[in-house]
């Protein structure tokens, strides 16, 4: 494998193709949306300055980073002749089947086809294809540079060479592969997105406050960052979109979004992508408390 192509510049995929370009892969970073290829690109500077800063990487290293990586507007030309197109464009279910049909079209037979989705069906992308037993999930955690796992997650008609392949690649990449079967949410947010759900239902239950909850969590499991500023920085409406995902594919009312979570994504409290969620992130990505009543 050399060339690998990664759909999307955003916060995954400027990740994933920083970690592929760093381990001596070319790179065509594909984004539809020119300001989103620049601001992936400047990431990318910005986290390999980083490490350099901390004499993780020489700076030879950075600049061979960079050289591996070619930027595309268009699936047309970036896709042609690679041997992995890892996809990590928007999570929403139209895009990603309309993406898979152009890349069946588009590929030569042999490219493997890997998708970062965080909740989606990989057999019902891969069923879009005319090569399923080529589909994978290959689910990178963020920030990727820093995250060790990948879950690596096998469709229906998924070929054990594909995902053994996938699975040599994460190694590779110096991450920690393991591999699941495709049912809704995975392993990872199955266990994860009820977690922070139920953190979330015992503040609109006025068990407890934000700060309470989260402390909670913190210093009595030992976790790095309570539940309710984690829901934040992935994103509320990500948090919800996976809920629903769940909710849908077992039917189980377990698996309802709570009332609070789903009022705050329609008010437009996202987190710290829109400054505001459980936490007040205006004036930095520090989370600082909001006294709203009930958040109280
Ligand atoms: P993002 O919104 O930061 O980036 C998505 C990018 O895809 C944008 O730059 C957008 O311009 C681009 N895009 C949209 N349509 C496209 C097209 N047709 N062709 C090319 N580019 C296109 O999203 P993200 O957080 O990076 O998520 C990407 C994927 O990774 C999703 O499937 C998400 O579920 C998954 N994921 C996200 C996280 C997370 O913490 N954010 C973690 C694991 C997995």
């Amino acid at each position: 494998m050399k060339t690998i192509a990664v759909i999307g510049a955003g916060t995954m995929g400027n990740g994933i193709a920083h970690v592929c370009a760093q381990n001596g892969f070319r790179v065509n970073l594909i984004d539809n949306n020119k300001e989103n290829l620049s601001k992936g690109l400047i990431t990318i500077g910005n986290n390999l300055d980083r490490m350099v800063s901390k004499e993780q990487l020489k700076p030879l290293d950075k600049t061979r980073t960079l050289q591996n990586i070619v930027t595309f507007n268009t699936l047309e030309n970036g896709v042609k002749h690679v041997d992995l197109v890892i996809e990590a464009a928007t999570e929403n279910l139209e895009l990603k089947l309309s993406l898979f049909k152009a890349l069946d079209a588009l590929c030569t037979p042999s490219t493997l086809l890997a998708t970062n989705t965080s909740s989606i069906s990989i057999t019902q992308i891969a069923a879009v294809t005319t090569k399923p037993e080529n589909v994978i999930g290959m689910h990178f955690m963020n920030p990727v540079p820093l995250m060790p796992l990948v879950e690596v997650i096998k469709g229906y008609n998924t070929s054990n060479t594909t995902a053994n392949t996938v699975t040599a690649l994460a190694k590779t990449l110096k991450k920690t592969p393991v591999q699941v079967n495709d049912y809704p949410g995975f392993v990872a947010n199955r266990i994860l997105m009820p977690m922070l759900n139920e953190a979330i239902e015992t503040l609109y239950n006025k068990v407890a406050g934000v700060k309470a909850i989260d402390a909670v969590m913190k210093l009595g499991m030992a976790h790095p960052m309570g539940p309710l500023q984690l829901a934040d920085f992935i994103g509320l409406d990500v948090c919800l979109s996976i809920l629903e995902v769940l909710y849908n594919g077992f039917k189980n009312p377990k698996y309802a979004p709570c009332p609070l979570l789903v009022n705050m994504v329609n008010a437009g409290k996202l987190g710290v992508k829109s400054g505001e969620g459980f936490y007040d992130y205006n004036h930095s990505k520090k989370a600082e408390f909001v006294s709203k009543q009930f958040l109280k």
